[in-house]
């Protein structure tokens, strides 16, 4: 087993403030808190993503079906423009995205190029544009689609990287990088998979066309492939063209999860679903619904999968899960009353089990019996004992802040 990486530093400034003094410092989860600054408002300026492209310091993550390349288990693969220069020319930003629109043509597909952000810890031999400086990161979706040429041109980056000996590491959740790297690997393959999905417009169903640096998609009016079918470059109106924005955006899909403590708060409500290993229990969760707030959400999963009767809900901290796109938005919450603590798995059969577990024995389970899914536990595990998840989900921290007296008196004794 590889050793677990650490949870990330936070990327925001940790000075003390009113705020902080309340509420205590803030939870930073794995995949969340990425190094790299985002400069959103730059991906529509070609003349920067073009520069951006091909300077020495950028790098690129690449993904294979949604498998990032790696060193090794523990380490991505940064490429360099050199090294992928088959499959994106040098122009592949020289036109201006009002003009790729207008000469949008459904038969030429292009290369999921996306750009992440800027590296600003590498000023010194980065780009620098404008006010800002740093090492560019892009993420490229290497999956063999479109004309044979591309096609060709995906295998042969893809053959050159493995015959330098990398990888595309195959995992059904990569738990393994270092915080920096899941959070920067967070962001490509959420958006490598969206763009997946999103080939066809959820409107009118016709082809759409990746813009703002791979960030959104576009419904474009005319289709230079109409002309050669002897048919006008207008395609049939589209609904999502006669609106101030004709894109499609991203999907982020919200989710709640919690920790719930009793009435007398000496015992919390895990549960488990039948894909679990045995005597793994994990934090309650489940979707948000539309025009539901968190709070709702929380009191209907609880509710509906264990029958337990929330009171109030905190919400603690989120995580970032691109499996495919979900937003973990954590809470801790506690029943009023010991009537309201009854467990009933008849309404949602969704569980397998849902429990109240002692505090002491949840202590335990934190210290000495936390591992990935599929993973053994540590070697002070005793067979038998309640097993839950790594610091690097979520569900960990919010177990571990429920049953924290700090959390629960309001006592803070922050050193920030
Ligand atoms: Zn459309």
């Amino acid at each position: 087993m590889s050793s677990l990486p650490q949870i990330p530093c936070p990327a925001h400034t940790q000075a003390e403030s009113m705020l902080s003094r309340h509420f205590g410092r803030e939870t930073v989860n794995y995949f969340s808190s990425s190094p790299l600054n985002r400069l959103s408002f730059l991906r529509t300026e070609h003349p920067f993503l073009s520069a951006a492209l091909k300077h020495p310091s950028t790098r690129f993550v690449i993904l294979n079906n949604l498998a990032p390349l790696t060193r090794s288990p523990s380490e991505l693969y940064y490429a360099r423009y050199d090294e992928i220069k088959k499959y994106v020319p040098e122009n592949f930003f020289d036109k201006s995205e009002e003009d790729m629109i207008k000469d949008y043509d459904s038969r030429v597909t292009l290369p999921h190029l996306i750009f992440l952000g800027l590296d600003e810890s590498r000023k010194g031999d980065g780009l620098t544009w404008k006010i800002y400086s740093g090492a560019p990161y892009f993420a490229l979706d290497v999956t063999p689609k479109g004309s044979e040429e591309q096609q060709a041109n995906a295998k042969d980056v893809i053959s050159t990287m493995e015959a330098k000996g990398m990888t595309f590491y195959q995992t059904r959740v990569v738990m393994t990088f270092s915080a920096d790297e899941a959070a920067i690997y967070a962001q490509a393959r959420a958006l490598a998979d969206w763009n997946n999905r999103n080939s066809f417009c959820g409107t009118c169903g016709h082809t759409t066309l990746p813009v703002n640096a791979g960030t959104k998609r576009t419904c474009p009016p005319t289709d230079a492939a109409r002309i050669a079918q002897g048919l006008p470059a207008e395609r049939p109106a589209c609904t999502t063209r006669t609106t101030i924005s004709n894109l499609s955006f991203p999907r982020t899909d919200p989710t709640i999860i919690v920790a719930v403590i009793s009435s007398d708060a000496k015992r919390v409500l895990l549960g488990r679903s039948k894909r679990f290993p045995p005597n793994w229990y994990s934090t309650l969760a489940g979707f948000i619904e539309p025009a539901e707030s968190v709070e709702d959400a929380v009191r209907r999963e609880v509710w509906e999968e264990a029958g337990v009767t929330l009171s109030r809900v905190v919400i603690h901290s989120s995580q970032p899960w691109p499996y495919p796109a979900n937003l973990m938005i954590g809470a801790i919450a506690q029943v009023s009353d010991p009537v309201h603590e009854e467990i009933c798995l008849q309404h949602d059969p969704e569980l397998e089990d849902a429990r109240w577990f002692n505090v002491e024995e949840v202590e335990e389970a934190l210290r000495i019996g936390t591992s990935p899914l599929g993973e053994k536990a540590g070697p002070e595990y005793k067979e038998g004992g309640l097993r839950l998840p790594p610091p690097t989900a979520i569900a960990n921290q919010l177990i571990r802040a429920a049953i924290s007296t700090e959390f629960l008196t309001g006592e803070k004794h922050s050193k920030m």
